[in-house]
């Protein structure tokens, strides 16, 4: 049989840089070919050869429902007779809006965008607009997107600030981003009482998902919390990802039950909102939101901001997450796709931990969790590159990278759990 997936990536990249549309997607940290998928159904997808796999990738975290929902298809069937994109207000945008209101309390107003770059950009000009500040601080191993500003990793020195991971970012475009260790409570203290009458946001992934999958500790998230109200900055999370994935009302639901009366200022969403349409949006406090345009003096807009089609996708994906038992049960089969995976190298002589919240979990080779992206990335390469690529072989695809999340949905079931767990204890042996 000759290998499509091969015959389609060579073709893709004589027309496509690296032959894919986003770079995780070209396999290049585990090396091999990238599976180009044909069709999916529920929790599995086919590729180019007809193979199949069990996907805990899930579109990098909207499929939480599974691939192919009958309710989520109907509706978007529907929307797209009535058309694609009319570039003028439509009722669906105001009811995704509603239910976003509804199900985040942190968030009186919202504006929908097309994509989380789009949204978490958008979310910082309307920061800095609102406190009339320019300085923003993100954290190591959080991705906010690929804006310009954000691609930043540390300098050498606090009182530094960060230098561009890109090329095609001039330094001083990131000159007023300042970048900070994950639950580094010290750090935080000290960016801020250096700088802390000219941070307009803090931006953090409150359950970082793009260093595997690393938690705020909750006294690290307290002092974020307190530290921004003390010296006017705007605490931002950015939920793209742990939005409507890790319980219904995101991150922050989960860390407002752990620190009472918790709540971000603004909020960045995306991945599950559109449920794998592009579809994305940001929201917060209404005399913040306030400042945009058309109302106020911070310009944001998009040709295809809440298209039709996706809102019809997005709130179709709500309307599932949204009944009674739906992230309880996605939580029990996450917390049984975990612990069968630890158990199973256990039993096999392998180090291994795992975390996870509603639908998103992720799996280390270490004995105990790690909490910032130094650690993360002393993972053992070589060792993740057999675990990956024996899962493949074995019809099990997880993310292609060792610093990405894993995402289950509500159309895994108790068999696609045992399999997986089987496929890994047979690459455990091996490893
Ligand atoms: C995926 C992601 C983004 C970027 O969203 P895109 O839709 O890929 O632009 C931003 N922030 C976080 C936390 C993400 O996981």
């Amino acid at each position: 049989m000759t290998d499509r997936n091969q015959a389609l990536f060579e073709r893709a990249k004589t027309l496509i840089p690296g032959g894919v549309n986003s770079p995780v997607r070209a396999f290049k940290a585990v090396g091999g070919t990238p599976r180009f998928v044909q069709r999916a159904q529920g929790a599995h997808f086919w590729d180019a050869n007809g193979q199949k796999y069990i996907d805990y990738i899930g579109s990098w975290g909207p499929m939480i429902l599974g691939h192919g929902h009958p309710a989520v298809l109907e509706a978007v069937q529907k929307a797209a007779l009535d058309g694609f994109s009319f570039g003028a207000p439509t009722e669906r945008e105001v009811e995704l809006a509603e239910a976003i209101v509804e199900l985040v309390p942190s968030i009186d107003m919202v504006r929908l965008v097309s994509s989380g770059t789009e949204a978490g950009m958008s979310a910082i000009r309307l920061a800095r607009g609102a406190t009339g500040r320019k300085k923003i601080i993100k954290f190591e191993g959080c991705y906010h997107g690929h804006a310009d500003a954000l691609l930043v990793k540390a300098g050498s020195g606090l009182a530094t600030f960060g230098n561009p991971t890109s090329a095609g970012v001039p330094p001083e475009v990131v000159q007023h981003t300042i970048v900070l260790e994950y639950n580094n409570i010290e750090q935080l203290e000290a960016a801020f009482k250096e700088h802390g009458a000219e941070v307009a946001c803090l931006m953090i992934e409150p359950i970082a998902g793009n260093m595997n999958f690393v938690r705020a500790s909750v006294p690290f998230m307290t002092r974020c919390r307190e530290l921004c109200t003390q010296h006017g900055a705007l605490l931002a999370f950015d939920e793209v990802m742990t939005g409507f994935r890790v319980a219904l009302g995101g991150a922050q639901s989960v860390y407002a039950k752990l620190i009472p009366g918790f709540e971000p200022d603004m909020t960045v969403m995306g991945k599950v909102i559109g449920g794998g349409m592009p579809l994305a949006a940001f929201g917060a406090k209404r005399a913040v939101m306030e400042q945009l345009a058309p109302l106020g003096a911070v310009y944001q807009a998009g040709t295809l901001s809440g298209n039709p089609v996706a809102t019809a996708c997005g709130l179709a994906t709500l309307k599932e997450i949204r009944k009674p038992g739906f992230f309880e049960a996605l939580s029990a089969t996450t917390q049984s796709l975990v612990s069968g995976l630890t158990g199973a190298a256990a039993a096999e002589g392998v180090t291994l931990c795992g975390d996870s919240e509603g639908g998103m979990f992720g799996i280390f080779l270490f004995a105990e969790l790690p909490q910032n992206y130094a650690k993360v990335m002393t993972t053992d390469g070589p060792t993740f590159n057999k675990l990956f690529h024996g899962l493949l072989d074995r019809g099990v695809y997880i993310a292609p990278a060792l610093y990405e999340a894993g995402f289950v949905s509500a159309a895994h079931t108790a068999q696609d759990i045992a399999d997986t767990v089987a496929a890994a204890r047979e690459v455990f042996k091996t490893l």
